[in-house]
């Protein structure tokens, strides 16, 4: 089912001009790239650091759009729907806010340093077994992500999940006001984005505002094993459900127990019958994104069973610890995104592999601002103290990574590269059966390109 919004209804929602056209003229879809435009889009150029797509206007009209936003208010006469307005990025938030609340369902909202997309997939699954779930798609959880993704919601859904990143102040308060999520989850606080944020109180306080549109019966669930956000307990004016190992924990995992490529444990809820949880996945994050989409989905009256249930399905997503065997070498393919939380707990995972060498492919991690060096540093000391045998660092940050392995073991295996190319080739020259390969970095340090190297892909 398609999204239907008339020109008239779009200039109320964003307070435009329509500088010509019909305001009876019926807009289908909602979209940012002109290449995407089909009949009846909207088109919504956006002004960048680098490009304006305003200079597609005309081929946006030529490729089928009933209307388009603009920052131009010129008078004109046109066939088209014109719609001026002060920033397309906020207009295309209004409308988007405006179509959103045309669904009067539960909105999950999820946020946090790392782990949203594993914890929106996670929750999304678990609700499905008792709703008919709207999920964000892949990572769209920014300024422009995120309202697009509003235009996803149709009558037919009963639940929705979506991804909320933010990267400066502001932007949690203007993405709450557009999905207006009852429901959110946080799923860490880590120092992802303090190079604009500045502070971990300051990347707190921005986050809460995830729960700007709170109501009655509005929940936060939250991770109790970060310290910070376990500082928060009663301390919210609304109610908060804590999920973690920690035994004041609300939902709890107990008994965690890794099988294979399994993590099995114990959910124990308040007030519930535990249930056992198998995840087809490694490492205490996962637990942890696990626990929260079960708090989420038994809140929402899904039987904890049938939701646990539920998770048995997850599979991980691309470049999110998928793992190939090669030539009976394990490839740990973590290469999505990295910060000093996930490549910590991705160490763990690999600690695991037992059968010959664990090798650690770390690349930096960026946006880390004046704490890059030591994050860094301490990536290196929990590499070399949970027995990485062989560490290859990649990129000019990631030098201090070597550095910290070696203040732990003097005499640990490090080596140390520019590039993924160099990496790759290194790691070719040594690996061997039985060793096992974590690949990490930041996505901008696109280390995928280490991992088809190795899997030989074209
Ligand atoms: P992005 O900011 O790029 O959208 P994200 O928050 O959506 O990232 P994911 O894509 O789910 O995060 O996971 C990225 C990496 O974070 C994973 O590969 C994993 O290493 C790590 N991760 C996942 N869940 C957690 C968690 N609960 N705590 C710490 N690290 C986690
Ligand atoms: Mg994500």
């Amino acid at each position: 089912m398609t999204m239907e919004m008339t020109v008239r209804e779009i200039v109320a929602a964003c307070g435009g001009k329509l500088l010509c056209g019909d305001p009876d003229t019926m807009v289908t879809s909602v979209v940012t790239d002109s290449r995407k435009v089909t009949d009846g889009s909207l088109f919504v150029p956006l002004k960048g650091e680098k490009a304006d797509a305003h200079t597609f206007l005309h081929a946006a009209f030529a490729s089928g759009a009933a209307a388009a936003l603009t920052q131009e208010h010129t008078r004109m006469e046109a066939e088209e729907a014109w719609i001026a307005v002060d920033s397309t990025q906020l207009a295309l938030q209004h409308i988007a806010a405006a179509y959103r609340q045309r669904f009067s369902i539960p909105v999950v909202g999820i946020t946090g340093s790392a782990g949203k997309t594993t914890t929106k997939e996670m929750t999304a699954l678990a609700l499905s077994a008792g709703y008919k779930v709207m999920k964000t798609g892949g990572n769209h959880n920014s300024q422009i992500g995120l309202p697009l993704m509003m235009f996803q919601f149709s009558r037919e859904h009963e639940a929705a999940v979506v991804e909320m990143g933010i990267s400066d102040f502001g932007e949690m308060a203007r993405l709450a006001q557009v999905a207006e999520p009852k429901y959110a989850v946080m799923t860490n606080l880590g120092i992802t984005h303090i190079g604009q944020l500045k502070t971990q109180e300051n990347i707190l306080r921005e986050k809460l505002h995830i729960t700007d549109r709170f109501t009655q019966g509005s929940v936060l669930f939250l991770n109790g094993d970060d310290p910070m956000l376990a500082g928060l307990r009663g301390k919210t004016g609304y109610e908060a459900v804590f999920y973690g190992t920690a035994p004041w924990c609300d939902f709890r995992a107990e008994g965690i127990t890794v099988q294979g490529e399994t993590t099995a444990f114990r959910c124990l809820a308040p007030g519930r019958e535990s249930v056992e949880v198998i995840l087809p996945v490694l490492g205490m994050h996962h637990v942890l994104d696990a626990l929260a989409a079960l708090a989420v989905a038994e809140r929402l009256g899904v039987p904890l069973d049938r939701a646990a249930a539920a998770l048995g399905d997850y599979r991980p997503l691309a470049m999110r610890q998928q793992i190939y065997h090669v030539n009976e070498v394990a490839v740990i393919d973590d290469s999505y995104n990295s910060s000093p939380g996930a490549a910590k707990s991705s160490l763990s995972v690999l600690a695991g592999f037992r059968a010959g060498r664990r090798v650690a492919v770390l690349a930096d991690m960026l946006e880390l601002g004046e704490y890059s060096r030591q994050a860094h540093f301490e990536v290196g000391v929990c590499a070399a103290e949970s027995g990485v045998d062989i560490l290859l660092t990649v990129g000019p940050e990631a030098k201090a990574v070597a550095e910290g392995a070696r203040s732990v073991r003097s005499g640990i295996d490090c080596r140390v590269f520019d590039h993924n190319r160099q990496a790759a080739a290194e790691l070719k020259s040594f690996l061997s059966p039985g060793d096992a390969v974590l690949v990490k970095g930041s996505r901008g340090m696109h280390t995928d390109e280490i991992v088809r190297a190795l899997l030989q892909f074209p």
